[in-house]
């Protein structure tokens, strides 16, 4: 089929989600990130470029909230819609992100794990209060981040859940909405996540989503740096789908993933991107403290040190 070259007309019938992890101020503070976390890091000056293109196309930025209202057919959807997300709760989404989003009238929802609240580099109390009052919305991205195919199902349904209760205690708001930890789903995120009572579930299936799309398996786009600008423009361009060869690496990649394993593919991984440390893309068991973690050399960051985090 031919791709329209026109603008959409009208209501949309699907939402692209962005998910962001962590910014860095300048670019010199990339070299302190390992390649493997790197790769989801961008320079504050990459993101404005990437919201300002968003406002100068002419994209309302949806809450989840307003995207599960279309979902269950209250609304209708504004002729270019997007959530902006972020996953882990760095604490680059509130110093850095924040005020960029607030100076374009952009909403975004942040997917906070839950045991890093407070820790070095992560979001504080604090922050989860002023991302809220400044009209964000905040998320359970697990408890642990450890990976949800790695865990049985009592394990899942309390990360699941006691994230869900620590988040509404500290924050006296209701948490509807959680985002998979790891490019490692597993089939029983969705149905437990539906379980502990939230309303919706963001998964790492690449891709946009419609009103037919499973509310607790949402696609999304995970944004890397090894995505130009050009890149980020077809991506979100609704007259493309841009993401569909992303999704095809991604079936690959699972696949071979099955194949090997998890652990082999981490260790094929860090070898394709010369990485040779033993600091893994996907964090390590979080219950384990720091000893497997990606410690960043000394930097003048606020940001010290990262858990080689992605998904
Ligand atoms: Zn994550």
């Amino acid at each position: 089929m031919r791709a329209s070259t026109t603008k959409s007309r009208g209501p949309a019938d699907a939402v692209t989600v962005l998910t962001w992890h962590a910014l860095v101020g300048r670019p010199e503070e990339l070299e302190a990130w390992p390649p493997g976390a790197r790769l989801y890091v961008f320079t504050l000056d990459e993101f404005r470029r990437q919201l300002d293109h968003l406002a100068a196309e002419g994209f309302t930025t949806l809450s989840m909230a307003e995207l599960l209202q279309w979902h269950q057919g209250a609304v209708e959807l504004p002729e270019r819609p997007i959530v902006l997300s972020f996953d882990d709760g760095h604490r680059s989404n509130a110093e850095l992100a924040l005020p960029e989003l607030r100076s374009r009238g952009q909403k975004a929802i942040f997917f906070i794990t839950v045991s890093r609240v407070e820790a070095d580099a992560w979001v504080t109390w604090d922050d989860l209060r002023v991302l809220l009052d400044a009209g964000m919305e905040v998320g359970s991205h697990s408890l642990t981040h450890r990976p949800p195919s790695s865990l049985s199902r009592d394990e899942l349904r309390r990360e699941l859940a006691e994230s869900k209760r620590i988040l509404e205690e500290g924050l006296g708001v209701a948490v509807e909405f959680v985002s998979s930890p790891t490019g490692y789903d597993s089939r029983h995120f969705g149905p437990l996540a539906r379980e502990a009572g939230y309303k919706a579930a963001l998964q790492g299936v690449i891709g946009r989503n419609r009103r037919s799309t499973d509310p607790f398996a949402l696609r999304r786009i995970l944004l890397k740096r090894s995505m130009d600008s050009a890149l980020f423009r077809r991506l979100v361009d609704p007259s493309r789908r841009a993401y569909l060869p992303l999704r095809l690496k991604q079936a690959t990649r699972n696949a071979v993933r099955r194949l090997i394993g998890a652990r082999g593919y981490e260790a094929l991984r860090r070898l394709l991107l010369g990485q040779g440390s033993g600091c893994a893309e996907q964090p390590p068991d979080g219950s384990k403290g720091s000893a497997n973690e990606c410690q960043i050399p000394d930097s003048k960051s606020q940001m010290p040190s990262h858990r080689g985090d992605h998904p």
